[in-house]
């Protein structure tokens, strides 16, 4: 018998808590690398976004020759007013044979999680060696998983903070407060964060063509990780700071529709992280380049998630076992399950 395991929220936090974050953020990371380094085994196109005034409603999918995934995903800056996030989640996970669905999950959480390993990831080839301090604009769900990245997977050690609500870094130092070797730093202002910082991370959620970083603000050697702006007319850097930095994109046929570069013309060139996975281009060329990841999140990060999530949950038989489709009767016979159900009209 084919089955299909069902995650929801708390199935998602157990399978968390049972590997434990900072292992999956690892286990996670060299997964996406192994990915990556494999890019022409993917059936790959950019994700499909129907937006409304105040989000948008995207379908992520993607497969290799033996499995398919697909991630629906929102983003809607105004939710918290209304007491959900603005990211929210869920995907699947099929056999490419059959098309059985072998896993639908939560992936909320699992956006999180995959977002950080993905920025660790990128940071790896980017960032400078000896960085140890990162500013974190923007407190809100994502921050603390890409705190947590970038100093089990990187090293980093002072974390400035700045979110222009007060409460969202509350949360965050009650959060993280009482980790050992992560220094957390209370600033006022997004310049005030971002000023002598080896990487600037910018997650905030704004539907706006937003300069959270300008030119300014930028030193030379600074690694820029920005994956907040994410969709068409939502940004956060200054065009000018793209003009001179060595930037690397997740997949630039999406990257240019949704990315820091929209803004850009079509010309402007910019590499693909695989490119940096599998050595064919550095990372980055000097100590005082100024690097810049322009993260949109790319359906291959949601495929090797829920990769790594579904042999988690069968090895620790997490999940629900779920009755999804038919299988093992006469299958032509679609009719007959009615019956067997007695509807009769
Ligand atoms: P969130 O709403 O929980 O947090 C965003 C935070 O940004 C809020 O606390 C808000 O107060 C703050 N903010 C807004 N404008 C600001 C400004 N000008 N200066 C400082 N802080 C500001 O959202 P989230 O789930 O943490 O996501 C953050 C962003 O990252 C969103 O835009 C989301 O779409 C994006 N995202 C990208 C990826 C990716 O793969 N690149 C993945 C997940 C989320």
């Amino acid at each position: 018998m084919r089955r299909t395991i069902y995650l929801d929220l708390e199935g998602m936090a157990r399978l968390v808590a049972e590997v434990g974050l900072v292992p999956m953020l690892r286990t996670l990371t060299d997964r996406l690398r192994d990915d990556y380094a494999r890019w022409e085994a993917f059936q790959k196109c950019p994700r499909t976004a129907n937006h409304s005034p105040l989000g948008v409603v995207e379908l992520m999918p993607i497969s290799d020759d033996r499995l398919f995934t697909f991630k629906f995903v929102n983003g809607h800056p105004q939710n918290p007013k209304a007491g959900l996030p603005t990211v929210m989640a869920f995907g699947a996970l099929a056999e490419m044979e059959t098309g059985w669905p072998l896993l639908l999950s939560e992936m909320t959480l699992l956006t999180g999680i995959r977002t950080a390993a993905t920025s660790a990831l990128a940071a790896r080839y980017m960032a400078r060696p000896d960085a140890q301090s990162m500013a974190m604009i923007g407190n809100g769900a994502q921050s603390e998983f890409q705190i947590l990245a970038f100093h089990h997977l990187l090293g980093i050690e002072e974390f400035r903070l700045f979110d222009i609500d007060p409460a969202a870094t509350q949360k965050l130092l009650r959060n993280l407060g009482e980790i050992p070797g992560v220094r957390l730093v209370r600033c006022e202002s997004t310049a005030e964060a971002v000023r002598g910082a080896d990487i600037v991370t910018t997650s905030t959620a704004d539907k706006a063509y937003a300069t959270i970083l300008t030119p300014e603000m930028i030193e030379p050697g600074m690694h820029l990780n920005a994956i907040g702006g994410d969709c068409p007319g939502k940004t956060e850097l200054a065009p000018q700071i793209l003009e001179k930095a060595r930037v690397v994109a997740e997949y630039l046929p999406q990257s240019r529709i949704e990315g820091e570069i929209q803004q850009m013309p079509e010309s402007f060139e910019a590499l693909e992280l695989w490119q940096l996975v599998r050595g064919e281009a550095p990372g980055r060329s000097a100590p005082d380049e100024v690097t810049v990841f322009d993260s949109v999140g790319f359906s291959l990060e949601d495929f090797s998630a829920l990769c790594l999530v579904h042999g988690e949950a069968e090895k620790r038989e997490l999940g629900e076992v779920l009755d999804l489709m038919p299988q093992d009767r006469d299958v032509k016979d679609l009719y007959g399950l009615l019956q067997s159900a007695r509807v009769t009209s």
